[in-house]
């Protein structure tokens, strides 16, 4: 008789990788999760935290403290290692740190054998995603991102309140840099399967009012607002993290913007950006071409541009 389980290791048990450990264990994601810190007691006191979850959830996730040997049969490792900004630092100041901390650790855990598929959350993190993807040579559907997902969510959240639909009934993307030079694709954003452009056509009295760049400013901005209230921000990424896990497990053949690296779509290579891509067992099945407007493919031409440039400044 086969059994498949579903293992997944998280690299970095700070708050970012303390979280999705939370929401994998609370949605019964994975059957075995593995911490690995360089900071082994956090790891220890984590994973004993969220042992302690386990009479309380409907899931009996074995959680572990491991090192990168461990990882050798994991099917998924998440890196989240890193810092978060401090004040007055933009995610691309974190770059130098984060890439050191990126190389070593898939450094150590391509020693263990691992073949499985990389995610990254560390910031910045499509350049990180870039890094880990020609660092561990990995074909490109194992490696991505979590790019625009959170960025997606909180435009969907920001413009529910303006519309009073609930953001799951809202289908778009933000797109490019998980930063500030990201932008919505506003011309495929839909509700409830209605193009959203249509919409405000249709209801210039009750809508007319809404301004779309002051959406867009606020989801660039959301990640800051919360970082200068409670320091840094965890929770919406750790459900990210879970939810892309989940749909790799289950083979879901999802569409989520995630950091893909492109080899031709949307006239690139050599970058790894947020794009919607379809989500397998095998990891980024397609990355989804978009057909952009004129404006769109402007604003994603200077997302990439601003990638470009910091991705020079360590080597690519
Ligand atoms: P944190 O400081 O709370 O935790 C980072 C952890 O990484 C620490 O426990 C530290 O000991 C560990 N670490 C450092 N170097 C390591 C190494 N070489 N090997 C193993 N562990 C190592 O930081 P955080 O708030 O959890 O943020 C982590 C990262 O996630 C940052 O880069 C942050 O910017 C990023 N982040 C990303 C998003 C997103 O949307 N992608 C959202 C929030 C935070």
């Amino acid at each position: 008789m086969k059994f498949s389980t579903r293992k997944v290791a998280i690299v970095g048990t700070g708050l970012v990788g303390a979280s999705a450990g939370y929401s994998l264990i609370n949605q019964n994601i994975c059957d075995e999760l593995l911490l690995i810190d360089i900071n082994h007691e956090r790891a220890v006191g984590e994973a004993m935290d969220l042992q302690h979850c386990i009479d309380f959830t409907t899931s009996r996730t074995k959680v572990a403290v491991g090192s990168f040997e461990d990882c050798t049969d994991m099917d998924i490792v998440i890196i989240t290692a890193g810092g978060p900004p401090k004040p007055g630092q933009t995610r691309l100041d974190t770059l130098e740190l984060s890439a050191k901390i990126a190389k070593s650790v898939v450094q150590e855990v391509m020693k263990s054998g691992f073949n499985g598929i990389f995610l990254v959350a560390s910031n910045p993190v499509d350049i990180i995603t870039y890094q880990v993807w020609k660092e561990s040579g990995l074909p490109r559907n194992q490696v991505l991102g979590t790019g625009t997902s959170l960025d997606s969510s909180r435009l969907k959240s920001i413009l529910s309140q303006y519309i009073d639909v609930d953001p799951r009934s809202i289908h778009g993307y933000t797109l490019g840099e998980h930063g500030d030079s990201q932008f919505a694709a506003w011309s495929h954003l839909t509700i409830g399967g209605k193009p959203f452009m249509q919409i405000l056509e249709e209801q210039k009295e009750t809508l007319g009012n809404i301004d779309l760049d002051e959406i867009i400013d606020q989801v660039r901005k959301a990640g800051f607002e919360i970082l200068h209230r409670k320091g840094t921000t965890y929770y919406g990424i750790g459900c990210a993290l879970a939810s892309i896990v989940h749909s790799i497990f289950n083979d879901d053949h999802k569409i989520l913007a995630v950091s893909s690296i492109l080899d031709g779509e949307y006239g690139y290579k050599n970058i790894a950006t947020g794009v919607p891509v379809i989500l397998t067992r095998q990891g980024v099945k397609e990355v989804v071409e978009l057909n952009l407007t004129d404006d769109e493919k402007v604003k994603f031409d200077q997302s990439n541009e601003v990638l470009r440039k910091y991705m020079a400044t360590i080597g690519y």
